[in-house]
C-alpha cells in the first residue's frame, strides 16, 4: 500500500521485519535502504517476492549489528548477509561496486564501497537500481520512475558496456520484458542484439532459469517473436525462426503459449513443440534440466498428439504413459490450443472431465511407487529379492494400467499368487 506524508514523499507499507532490519543498521550509524526488485514492484503496486537491502556496513559490520540475530553468511564473499527476522530471510548487502569482468559474467573483485549511487550504478536496468527508506523515499540516480511509468527498460550506463561486462543481463532484459510486460528501451535492444554472441559463454544452468521466467511472464509470446534472433544465440535450432517466412509459425506458438498453464512443465512443452523431434531433444539436454523436468516435457512432446479415449479402457494407454498428472496438463494443454486456434474445444473439455472422473474413481497408477503393495509385501509372499522382485513389480504395474486387477493390496496380493508365483515356480521346474 502506498501513501504519502506531509511533504508528499512517497511511502510504503513494507513487512515489520524489514523496518527493524534498517532500523537496527541506522541505529548503528549505517545507511541502509530497500533495493533493486522489491522497490521496483512496490512503486509498480504490486507485493514484492522479497525484500532485498542494501548497505554502507562492511559485511563485518553487519555481522556485529545482527549478532544476536540467527544469519547465514553464504553469500558474505559478495557481501551478502542473510539475516533471520520474524522467521523469515532478509538478504542485506554492503554498497557493492564491480571491478573489472572476466568472461563475461564474473567480475574478477568486488570493492565495497560507502556510496549508495555506486551500488545502484552496477545494477542491470534502471527500474532495478532504485532504493527505498520509509524516512528518505525513493532515491533514484537514474530515472528509473521515468522508465517505470513508461513500461520500459533501459540498461544503467552504457548498455553495450554493461551487457560486455555480463552477457546474462541481456536475457535478464528479455525475462524482465516478458515478466513486467515492458519494452526495450532501443539503444538497449540494441546492445542485446549485437552483444548475443557473448551469450554463448553464460552457463545452461543460467541460461534455463531466465529462459525458465521469460516463458512464464505475462508477455513471453511477443518476447519469443521479437528477440528470436537473441533466443537463437543460446537455442541454436531457434535460428530458422529469425527467418522472415517462418514468422508466422512463430504467432501460433504465441497465441498457445498466451492461453496455457503458468507452469515451467506446459509452457516448456509448447515451446519445444514447435521444434521437429530430435532438434527438440538436443535443445532440451542442452537446457540441463534436471531428470524429472526433463523426463515430463519429453512424455509431453511425445504424447501431444497421442489419442486418449474418453473410457477406461481407451485412456489407461494415455494414462499409462504419462501419469495422472501430466495426463491433465497435457489435456489442458490441448483445450489451450483450440482456444488459440479460435476452435471449438468442447470435445478436449469432455474428455478432460471423463480422464479427471477415471482419475477420481480408480486413484492414479502410472509407476510402480503408486501401487498398493511394495517390495516387502511381495517378499513375504516368497519372490526372491532382486530381479524377479523388479519384474514383478513391473508386472503389476502393467495389470493395474491394463484393468486386469484394481490397485488394492488384497487384489494384487492375489495377482502376484495367481499369476506371477505360479509362473515362476513353473519356470523352477523347468
Ligand atoms: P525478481 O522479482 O524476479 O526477483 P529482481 O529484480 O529482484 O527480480 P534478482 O535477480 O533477484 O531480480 O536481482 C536483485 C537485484 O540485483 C536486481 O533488481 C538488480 O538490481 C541486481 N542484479 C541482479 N542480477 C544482476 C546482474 N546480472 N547485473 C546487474 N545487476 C543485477
Ligand atoms: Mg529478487
Amino acid at each position: 500500500m502506498e501513501t504519502k506524508n506531509t511533504n508528499g514523499m512517497r511511502r510504503f507499507t513494507i513487512p515489520f521485519a524489514a523496518e527493524k532490519i534498517l532500523s537496527l543498521l541506522n541505529g548503528a550509524g549505517y545507511e541502509a535502504f530497500l533495493v533493486g526488485g522489491c522497490v521496483r514492484d512496490l512503486l509498480r503496486g504490486v507485493t514484492p517476492n522479497d525484500y532485498d537491502m542494501t548497505t554502507s556496513a562492511t559485511p563485518d559490520e553487519m555481522r556485529r549489528v545482527f549478532a544476536d540475530c540467527r544469519t547465514i553468511e553464504t553469500g558474505i564473499r559478495h557481501g551478502t548477509l542473510t539475516v533471520l527476522m520474524d522467521g523469515a530471510p532478509y538478504e542485506i548487502t554492503t554498497y557493492r561496486v564491480d571491478g573489472a569482468y572476466a568472461d563475461n559474467r564474473h567480475p574478477t573483485e568486488v570493492r565495497f564501497t560507502a556510496n549508495l549511487r555506486e551500488d545502484a550504478a552496477r545494477r542491470d536496468f534502471t527500474v532495478n537500481a532504485m532504493a527505498y527508506h520509509p524516512a528518505l523515499g525513493v532515491q533514484d540516480f537514474f530515472g528509473g520512475q521515468d522508465d517505470l511509468a513508461a513500461r520500459r527498460l533501459r540498461a544503467v550506463g552504457d548498455p553495450r558496456g554493461r551487457f560486455e561486462e555480463d552477457a546474462l543481463r541481456i536475457l535478464r532484459a528479455l525475462r524482465f520484458a516478458s515478466t513486467l510486460g515492458y519494452s526495450i528501451e532501443k539503444e538497449t535492444a540494441d546492445a542485446a542484439r549485437e552483444k548475443a554472441p557473448l551469450l554463448k559463454n553464460i552457463s545452461a544452468e543460467r541460461v534455463r532459469e531466465e529462459l525458465t521466467k521469460l516463458l512464464l511472464g505475462e508477455n513471453a509470446a511477443a518476447i519469443l517473436t521479437d528477440f528470436a534472433d537473441i533466443l537463437a544465440t543460446v537455442l541454436p535450432k531457434w535460428q530458422r525462426y529469425t527467418l522472415a517466412d517462418e514468422k508466422s509459425i512463430l504467432t501460433t506458438l504465441a497465441a498457445w503459449l498466451a492461453v496455457s498453464p503458468a507452469q515451467p512443465v506446459a509452457r516448456y512443452t509448447v515451446f519445444f513443440s514447435l521444434l521437429p523431434p530430435a532438434e527438440a531433444q538436443a535443445e532440451i539436454d542442452g537446457l540441463r534440466f534436471d531428470h524429472r523436468t526433463r523426463d515430463r516435457v519429453v512424455k509431453l512432446l511425445s504424447h501431444l498428439n497421442a489419442p486418449c479415449g474418453k473410457t477406461a479402457d481407451t485412456a489407461r494407454p494415455f494414462l499409462a504413459g504419462l501419469g495422472g498428472q501430466d495426463a491433465l496438463l497435457l489435456l489442458d494443454l490441448r483445450i489451450a490450443a483450440c482456444r488459440a486456434r479460435g476452435a471449438d474445444s468442447t470435445e478436449e473439455e469432455a474428455t478432460k472431465a471423463a480422464v479427471a472422473a477415471l482419475l477420481a474413481e480408480e486413484g492414479e497408477c502410472s509407476s510402480v511407487a503408486d501401487l498398493a503393495v511394495g517390495g516387502r509385501d511381495l517378499l513375504a509372499l516368497g519372490l526372491a529379492a532382486g530381479k524377479p522382485l523388479g519384474l514383478a513389480l513391473r508386472a503389476l504395474l502393467a495389470a493395474v494400467v491394463a484393468g486386469e486387477t484394481k490397485n488394492e493390496k488384497q487384489a494384487l496380493l492375489a495377482y502376484v499368487k495367481k499369476h506371477i508365483l505360479t509362473a515362476n515356480s513353473k519356470g523352477d521346474k523347468e
